[in-house]
């Protein structure tokens, strides 16, 4: 590279920087990139679930955002410190089952059993999500796959805040990319609201089919709901009993 070019491009650099400092004070975080292309495991081309969080390709989520696989995925994510969450947790409680899941439940965030243990739903609520998973719906919990909105346990179990969301959020989004599951579960208002981007009450919302890009969603109550008001187990089933359907109807 000749001199002039070396100048030429440390000019364009600090001016790339200014503008890039200047966006940031302005509370700018993403940039508006060109849409990606998302190479499915056998190589064919699906469209990106990234949407909003498309010009994360400049932050500190874009190894995240370039994952082809669950793996890649986690290691970008490494030793997350996005949101404050990161200082209270033992465990980030990424995901588990079955990368190729037909059917995926979306949870809120891990609890005290779940941060422990470093998987989704293994305390109380999580038995009986379990127990829906194999007594109802005739499926290991290896064959489904489980994530939550968030990845990192609140203090306190209090609700996730806004800012926890929105940091934790693209994981969700890439994770539900990467799976390609044929429906997604989301259990209670948390991740109902979070993935249909709505602020309509999940007692509205729930039993009626949602689309999320593509992707059949069936919002439902949430197990820990259910522990306090075992009476609505009779509406869960109702849903569950859609999910079942539409997993026996003939893939499109
Ligand atoms: N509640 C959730 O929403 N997720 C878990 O992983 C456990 C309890």
């Amino acid at each position: 590279m000749q001199e002039t070019e070396r100048e030429e491009l440390g000019m364009m650099l600090a001016s790339l920087r200014r503008h890039l400092e200047r966006r940031e004070r302005a509370g700018i975080r993403f940039l508006p990139v060109e849409r990606l292309e998302n190479k499915g495991a056998e190589g064919e081309t699906q469209p990106s679930l990234m949407g909003r969080f498309e010009g994360a390709l400049f932050s500190d989520y874009a190894q995240a955002h370039k994952a082809k696989t669950l793996e890649e995925l986690r290691a970008a994510i490494g030793d997350c410190r996005r949101c404050k969450l990161w200082s209270g947790r033992t465990h980030l409680v990424f995901g588990v089952g079955n990368p190729k899941a037909e059917v995926m439940f979306v949870g809120e965030g891990p609890g005290r059993d779940e941060d422990l243990q470093g998987e989704p739903f293994v305390g109380r609520a999580g038995q009986l999500l379990t127990d829906i998973i194999t007594r109802g719906m005739g499926f290991k919990r290896e064959d489904v796959y489980i994530a939550n909105v968030i990845k990192c346990r609140p203090p306190e179990n209090r609700n996730p805040e806004p800012d926890e969301i929105e940091s934790c959020e693209p994981f969700l989004i890439k994770q539900i990319e990467v799976i390609r599951p044929r429906v997604i579960v989301a259990l209670g208002k948390f991740a109902v609201q979070t993935l249909l981007q709505s602020k309509v009450p999940i007692t509205r919302l729930r039993g009626t089919w949602h689309d999320y890009h593509g992707i059949k969603l069936m919002p439902t109550l949430h197990p820990a709901y259910l522990l306090r008001n075992p009476g609505d187990k009779k509406l869960v089933w109702e849903d569950i009993k859609k999910v079942l359907q539409e997993l026996r109807a003939p893939s499109a």
